[in-house]
């Protein structure tokens, strides 16, 4: 017998936890129920060490404001990645408010985000960067320098027994931040359980199928291998991270032919010696090598977790066929099908740098990697760093009607035509923008309920159907606002 319920959410992450956390507040009477097939909730991407945690606000990453083959650099994408960060900030100082989440210091801390890079070419486009977004409000007290002794004090360890010679620079935004993803969804998912969502773990979605009536049937499989019955629902979201891919196919709408995703693993070095430690707060992005995905930057990072800080430096590119850390050998194979296998063939063909760039990383030892690390660290030692496993990326691969097929490195949400299910796919900016993602499909989703919640969305989020960037004052008091409440950026 199949149960009948309002929304099934699939997948124990951040966007799942998101999305139900917003709908409960909107729609208290629907029944929601939550499937992860691992035994806890945040155990892949979304937890704390298979991610960076930094809270992506474009204040650092240059992917996000590469240069033109003109020499310009344009501060669009930048500043709409900010107002998306705004967003989750001030989502997460509502739930912090209205006690739904714990002491900010528990997922969010105060760590600038700075740009460090070495070379002529690179000083010249980080000076062009800081001139295009130190006039932007959202970006406000944006620093740069090419002065050892100032960069000495805001980041010593960048600076230390550095050779003389070459040139470098850097900016800085004290107003950055570190997450705790995993904290995040973990309380989420506990102030869910708490106002009566059914939070099933060991619980894995099997297949999807519409119903004569509209409503989708999830069938369900346990961690023993059983079927424990199957869901009726009427909205289903798909936030299975690297296997929504797979559930989406399984569902046959139209809307996912002709994408695949490539599966992209990472490893960070980590260090908890106290003396290193203390001796760096920051979140410290440089440029990517030649052929290298803008997701795999290097950066040096102060992360906390659990309140004690350590410093990841990374990612390390590695390869495994699984869309998920705990997937499955076949996932890679799995997925193919006639709509999708010439978009992935031809991201192969034209995509040889990235092939080189994995190569490359794949081949690098402990000490080669610490190598890396030392072009950011000069007096970084091989026996303090250890290393971990990262979570996986399913990067998108979908079809292009000029290139065939094209690899793209955001994230995607696909949605059926009635709005009755939609999944997301990618992974980056990820979980710092899920607010925004999340808002985005509320709207796509349910077209004739939006204009009735709007107002509670606007309670939630101030800036909700709105930019701040535009309106200086507005930014800079929502920035205060959420710092104060957030107990950050001071
Ligand atoms: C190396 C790395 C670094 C990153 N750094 C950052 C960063 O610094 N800042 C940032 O904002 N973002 C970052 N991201 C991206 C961010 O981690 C992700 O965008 C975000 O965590 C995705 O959340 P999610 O809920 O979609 O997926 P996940 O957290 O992966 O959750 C998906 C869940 O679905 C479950 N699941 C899968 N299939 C099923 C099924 N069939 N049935 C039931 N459950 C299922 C899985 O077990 C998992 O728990 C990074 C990602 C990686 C891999």
């Amino acid at each position: 017998m199949s149960e009948p319920v309002d929304v099934v959410l699939i997948g124990g992450g951040i966007m799942s936890a998101t999305l139900g956390t917003l709908l409960k507040k909107l729609q208290p009477d629907w029944k929601i129920v939550v499937l992860e097939r691992l035994s806890e909730v945040a155990q892949e991407s979304s937890n704390a060490w298979n991610n960076a945690g930094t809270g992506h606000a474009a204040l650092c990453e240059l992917n996000y404001m590469p240069e033109a083959k003109d020499g310009s650099v344009d501060p669009a994408k930048a500043v709409a990645i900010n107002e998306q960060f705004q967003q989750s900030r001030q989502l997460w100082s509502s739930f912090v408010e209205d006690g739904i989440l714990d002491g900010p210091s528990t997922f969010i801390n105060a760590t600038p985000h700075m740009t460090f890079v070495r070379g002529e070419k690179d000083v010249a486009y980080l000076k062009k960067r800081y001139e295009a977004l130190r006039t932007q409000p959202l970006f406000a007290g944006i620093e740069y320098s090419e002065d050892s002794r100032v960069i000495n004090q805001w980041a010593p360890l960048l600076m230390q027994k550095r050779k003389k010679g070459e040139p470098f620079a850097a900016t800085r935004v004290p107003a950055g931040t570190d997450v705790d993803f995993g904290s995040l969804t973990r309380q989420l998912f506990d102030h869910l359980a708490a106002e009566g969502v059914e939070v099933r773990t060991n619980v894995e979605a099997r297949k999807l199928r519409r119903q004569a009536d509209g409503t989708w049937r999830v069938s369900l499989r346990n961690s023993l291998g059983r079927t424990p019955g199957s869901l009726d629902a009427r909205f289903v979201f798909v936030g299975a991270g690297g296997w929504a891919i797979k559930l989406l196919q399984s569902s046959g709408i139209p809307e996912i032919t002709g994408y695949g995703v490539f599966p992209i693993g990472g490893q960070w070095l980590k260090t908890s010696n106290p003396a290193i430690v203390s001796q760096h707060k920051a979140k410290v992005y440089s440029q990517a090598s030649v052929g290298a995905p803008p997701m795999s930057v290097p950066h040096l990072d102060t992360r906390v977790v659990d309140g004690e800080a350590s410093l990841l430096f990374g990612p390390f590119a590695t390869f495994s066929p699984k869309f998920l850390k705990h997937g499955r050998i076949t996932d890679i194979v799995a997925q193919v099908r006639p709509g999708n296998i010439l978009p992935m063939l031809k991201v192969a063909v034209d995509n040889p740098g990235l092939i080189k760039y994995l190569v490359g990383e794949l081949a690098k030892n402990h000490g080669k990697k610490v190598d890396s690390l030392r072009e950011f660290m000069p007096t970084a030692r091989d026996e303090d760093w250890e290393l971990l496993q990262a979570g996986q990326r399913a990067q998108v691969m979908k079809k292009d009607k000029d290139k065939g097929g094209v690899l793209q490195f955001g994230t995607e949400v696909i949605t059926s035509a009635d709005g009755s299910i939609a999944g997301l796919l990618g992974a980056s900016p990820g979980a710092s923008t899920a607010a925004s993602i999340m808002l985005g499909l509320l709207k796509t989703c349910f077209p004739d309920r939006i204009a009735a919640w709007e107002p509670e969305l606007k309670a939630l989020i101030p800036s909700y159907g709105t930019t701040l960037n535009g309106r200086p004052e507005v930014a800079a008091a929502t920035i205060a606002e959420t710092a104060d409440v957030l107990d950050i950026n001071r």
